[in-house]
C-alpha cells in the first residue's frame, strides 16, 4: 500500500453548495509526529502550494514514522478569484475582509460564514491528530521571506533550526476579537503545540529561489521534529530574531525613480556599499543610495501600504525620504 494518498475534504457552505478541499496524506503507519501543512489560505499566496508539492514528493521517499497532512489549496474560493479573500474587491486592503479572512477563523466554525467553514473542514479532519503546524503565506515581494513565531516555550530553538535568515517574534495573544478565532499557528500554540507561520516573498507569482527557500524551511521543520531522518541542513547563518535586531530604513535622497544596484535580499551589505540610485524627476540628476550601516537586506524597493493588493504600491517612483531598502542587524 502506498504511504501517499489523497483525500477531499468537504465544507458545506452557508450560502448553499459545497467546497471540496484536496489534501495529500502521508501515513507511515508508525507512531511519531504529525505535521499539518497548510498553504494558500489567501488566494493570491501560492508559493507554499508548490513548495508543499515538492516536500510531499521528497518526504514520501524518506519518512519512516509519523504522518503529514498537506493542504496546498486551503481556500479554493479565494484561489479561484485570485484574491486574498472571497468577496474582496479590486485594490481593497486585506483588512477589508468583511469577516472573510480565513486566517482569523481557526479552528473554524461549522455554523459560521462560508470562509469560517473552510478551516472547520480542515481542522475537524486533521487538527486533533496533528502535533505541529506550518502555515504557508506570502507577503509582497519587496519584503524578505520570514518565519513568524509566537514567543512560547521551545519555539525559538525550532525556529533557529529552520535555517532561515529572518524570524519575526510576536507575543502570544488570545483570540482575535472580531472572530473569536485564531490564526492557524496561534491555534496550535494556544493548545500547547508548536505552530509556525512562514511568509514567502511575493504574491500572485511563483519565484524559483523563493520556493527553494520555503522548501528548506519545511524540510528542516520536518527534521527538527523527528518526522524526517537526519539533522536540519544549515541554511542562513546567522538567523536573526526580530526582537534581537534593529531595522535601519534607507531613505531616498530625493524624489524620482529608484533602481536597485543588484544587491540581494537576505545577503549582508557592508556600510557604504551601493544599494541603488534615484533618477531625480526634477533636476534629472542621478543620486546614489548607499548603505548607512552593515546589515542584512530585509527590504528592497518601494513597498507601500497595500501594495499586496494594489499594483501602484510597487511603482519605483519614490518621494524624498521614502524607504527604498531596510537593513537588519543585531542590536549592539
Ligand atoms: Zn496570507
Amino acid at each position: 500500500m502506498s504511504m501517499l494518498s489523497k483525500r477531499h475534504l468537504t465544507a458545506e457552505l452557508q450560502s448553499g453548495g459545497t467546497v471540496s478541499i484536496p489534501a495529500w496524506i502521508l501515513d507511515t503507519g508508525k507512531p511519531g509526529p504529525a505535521l499539518l501543512l497548510v498553504a494558500a489560505q489567501h488566494g493570491n499566496e501560492v508559493h507554499g502550494s508548490e513548495a508543499m508539492r515538492r516536500f510531499v514528493d521528497l518526504a514520501a521517499g524518506q519518512m519512516t514514522c509519523g504522518k503529514v497532512f498537506a493542504v496546498p489549496f486551503a481556500n479554493p474560493p479565494a484561489l479561484h478569484t485570485r484574491r486574498p479573500h472571497i468577496h474582496l474587491q479590486p485594490e481593497r486592503p486585506y483588512a477589508d475582509d468583511g469577516g472573510h479572512n480565513m486566517n482569523r477563523w481557526w479552528p473554524g466554525r461549522q455554523d459560521g460564514n462560508d470562509t469560517a467553514r473552510l478551516p472547520q473542514a480542515i481542522y475537524q479532519t486533521f487538527g486533533d491528530e496533528a502535533t505541529h503546524a506550518l502555515d504557508l503565506h506570502c507577503w509582497n515581494r519587496h519584503n524578505a521571506a520570514a518565519v513568524l513565531i509566537r514567543d512560547v516555550p521551545d519555539i525559538r530553538e525550532l525556529a533557529r533550526q529552520l535555517g532561515h535568515r529572518f524570524v519575526r517574534v510576536s507575543k502570544p495573544s488570545g483570540p482575535i476579537e472580531s472572530t473569536g478565532g485564531y490564526t492557524l499557528s496561534g491555534c496550535f500554540c494556544e493548545s500547547g503545540r508548536l505552530g509556525v507561520t512562514y511568509e514567502f516573498a511575493g504574491q500572485y507569482t511563483i519565484i524559483e529561489d523563493e520556493v527553494r527557500r520555503g522548501l528548506r524551511v519545511i524540510v528542516n521543520m520536518a527534521r527538527s521534529i523527528g518526522l524526517l531522518p537526519g539533522r536540519p541542513t544549515e541554511g542562513d547563518n546567522p538567523v536573526l530574531f526580530s526582537d534581537e535586531c534593529e531595522s535601519i530604513h534607507v531613505a531616498s535622497p530625493c524624489s524620482g525613480v529608484f533602481v536597485d544596484a543588484g544587491i540581494r535580499m537576505y545577503d549582508e551589505v557592508e556600510q557604504g556599499a551601493l544599494v541603488g540610485h534615484v533618477l531625480s524627476d526634477t533636476d534629472l540628476e542621478t543620486r546614489e543610495v548607499r548603505a548607512p550601516v552593515t546589515g542584512y537586506v530585509r527590504g528592497l524597493g518601494a513597498s507601500r501600504p497595500h501594495c499586496d493588493v494594489s499594483i501602484t504600491g510597487h511603482h519605483p517612483y519614490v518621494l524624498e525620504g521614502e524607504t527604498v531598502a531596510t537593513l537588519d542587524r543585531r542590536k549592539a
